[in-house]
């Protein structure tokens, strides 16, 4: 296509896709990147559905020029999703172990005690609210799936199997429930109609508490080129800046920021009511002012970054052309739901990797979503000695690349995709 067809195909993508903007209602008109058709990136598939028709959604990101969410349409109902998730927080350690830390903090800083009460919303099994129990804190969370707030019950951690909003925030005060604390981990991107969430918290907050929420950070995701961390289950992607308008639109004030390794590169922030009389810390100006300074009110800066998705995919793609075409044999580790993002958006099949493997058992003698990679325990890397091994949660490269280091044996090397293709020989590593 030349390049006003391309213009033409994104302006009528744009127009379709939205009414507008899921916060500000603004008319969208500005792709960040558009990653063309996919499955939903944790349909992983048995072999007797292999021959099945498969659902694709697109994958066309866009950004709003007024509030600068980034944001997909929700393909998805959030039912579909969240219904019955296979995703338990406290399978992950050092998950847990961040959430244990971050309880032990809060309680000091807010003086958290027996007359408190700490709300977790999107609580999962409870990997989080637990760790109030031994400080004395009352705890509740708010969980849509029922299986794993079943595991969080179990726990002795009270959950209500919910969708929260202004609807539950009205019924809890009801009640007589209001929080000092209100906890949102890895929730605000899950959240259709993010305007009735934030609002519900606005509820249920008591007039000195302290709302905090965690999600990766689109500065990072967009410097990383980490675009593989974009899919279905993801509706938006917050800078900041959409952080701060978005507290203000709803009578809600921006405290503080933290930047955090977790995802990739994430931010916690603290949000207070417009009136309370905590202060807000030096770091939210100064965060604030290098996303200016990084072009995030800039429209151009977003529309670059399609071009840096484009070159990851055309350096990966001329590697493993070039590797296939020595004989080389590849092979994958891990089957992540990123994963399933770069390999449908890459079109990478059983064509250049024999396989990937996975940790978890569930996933053994499955199949990734639409390019129908078998996925093995680990051990089946030991049986193939392939040349290369391709790690799709790159995020936990360091610790994939020890644990595997005997692969040297055989000169295997290491390949990760992001930010762009690098080559890791482990036996060049120290031990
Ligand atoms: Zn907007």
């Amino acid at each position: 296509m030349n390049i006003q067809a391309v213009e033409i195909v994104r302006e009528a993508k744009a127009a379709h896709a939205f009414a507008g903007c899921r916060l500000c209602g603004s008319r969208l008109r500005h792709t960040l990147v558009d990653l063309g058709m996919s499955p939903p990136c944790e349909n992983f598939l048995r072999a007797d559905q292999l021959d099945q028709m498969e659902a694709y959604y697109p994958l066309n990101v866009l950004v709003c020029d007024t509030c600068y969410l980034v944001q997909l349409k929700e393909y998805m109902s959030p039912e579909s999703i969240f219904s019955e998730y296979a995703y338990f927080s406290s399978y992950s350690a050092s998950w847990v172990a961040h959430a244990k830390a971050y309880c032990e903090a809060m309680a000091k800083r807010l003086d958290l005690g027996g007359h408190s009460l700490a709300v977790e919303l999107a609580s999962n099994d409870g990997y989080l609210l637990q760790h109030f129990l031994p400080l004395g804190v009352p705890v509740l969370g708010v969980e849509p799936a029922a299986n794993v707030a079943r595991a969080a019950i179990e726990k002795g951690v009270p959950t209500r199997v919910d969708f929260f909003g202004v609807r539950l925030a009205r019924q809890m005060v009801a009640e007589g429930l209001r929080a000092d604390l209100i906890t949102g981990n890895n929730v605000l991107a899950q959240v259709p109609d993010l305007n009735d969430f934030v609002a519900g918290m606005k509820i249920l907050l008591k007039p000195e508490g302290v709302v905090t929420l965690e999600f990766p950070h689109i500065e990072r995701l967009m410097a990383e080129n980490q675009f593989d961390t974009i899919y279905h289950e993801h509706f938006s992607y917050f800078s900041l800046l959409t952080i701060n308008l978005m507290a203000a639109r709803h009578g809600l004030r921006l405290i503080d920021v933290e930047e955090l390794p977790t995802h990739g590169g994430s931010l916690r922030v603290y949000l207070t009511h417009e009136n309370s009389s905590r202060p807000v810390g030096e770091r939210v100006g100064r965060l604030l002012d290098l996303e200016k300074r990084h072009g995030l009110t800039d429209m151009a800066t977003y529309a670059s970054f399609g071009h840096k998705a484009q070159r990851a995919k055309h350096d990966l793609l001329a590697f493993l052309i070039a590797a296939k075409n020595e004989g080389k044999k590849v092979c994958g580790y891990g089957a992540p739901g990123k994963g399933n993002t770069l390999l449908n958006y890459c079109a990478i099949g059983t064509d250049f990797l024999d396989f990937t493997v996975d940790r978890n058992p569930y996933k053994h003698g499955r199949f990734t979503p639409g390019m129908h990679i078998p996925i093995r325990p680990v051990e089946a890397i030991d049986h193939a000695k392939p040349d290369y091994i391709l790690i799709l949660p790159w995020n936990l490269k360091a610790e994939i690349v020890e644990q595997m280091h005997h692969v040297s044996a055989w000169n295997a090397k290491f390949v990760v995709p992001i930010p762009f293709v690098t080559v890791i020989d482990p036996s060049e590593l120290p031990r």
